[in-house]
């Protein structure tokens, strides 16, 4: 399957729809994820265009690899999370439904269980806090 630019994503990236920014550069896009698994929940979005990881440049990979890194540290400081999952969907049956290349930074709180893939949607005022946070630590 190829690249389609109507995705979620792809109209972020183009200023269509609003996001809680956190980071940008000519490369990649940091937002909050808005059905967040846990607090602090943050996308990495390379804006090179590719649907995923399995039709990527290897060159914008190898770009954004050091972003994924900052991000997820600057994030377990923002919210003294005691881990972090990084996460990658390749295709529907593997989980994912953004079609346009993305990174999860999922912060884990010891004692705490992860909420669902993509549940219920976080408070605006909450992210918005967070994506400030996260973008005075990176
Ligand atoms: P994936 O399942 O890997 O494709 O992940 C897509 C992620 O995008 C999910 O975690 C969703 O919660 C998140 N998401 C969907 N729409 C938006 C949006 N408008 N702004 C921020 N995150 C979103």
């Amino acid at each position: 399957m190829s690249y389609d630019p109507s995705n979620i994503f792809g109209k972020i990236l183009r200023g269509e729809i609003p996001a809680h920014k956190v980071y940008e550069d000519d490369t990649a896009l940091v937002m909050m994820d808005i059905f967040p698994q846990s607090r602090g929940h943050t996308l990495i979005i390379p804006k090179s265009p590719s649907r995923n990881l399995l039709d990527a440049d290897p060159s914008a990979l190898a770009a954004v690899i050091p972003l994924v890194q900052k991000v997820a540290n600057a994030v377990k400081a923002a919210t003294n999370a005691d881990g972090i999952r990084v996460a990658q969907f390749n295709e529907a049956p593997a989980g994912q439904t953004v079609f346009h290349l993305h990174f999860h930074v999922i912060p884990a709180y010891e004692g705490v269980a992860l909420g669902t893939h993509g549940a219920g949607q976080a408070d605006d005022t909450e992210l918005a806090a967070l994506a400030k946070d996260i973008a005075g630590r990176l």
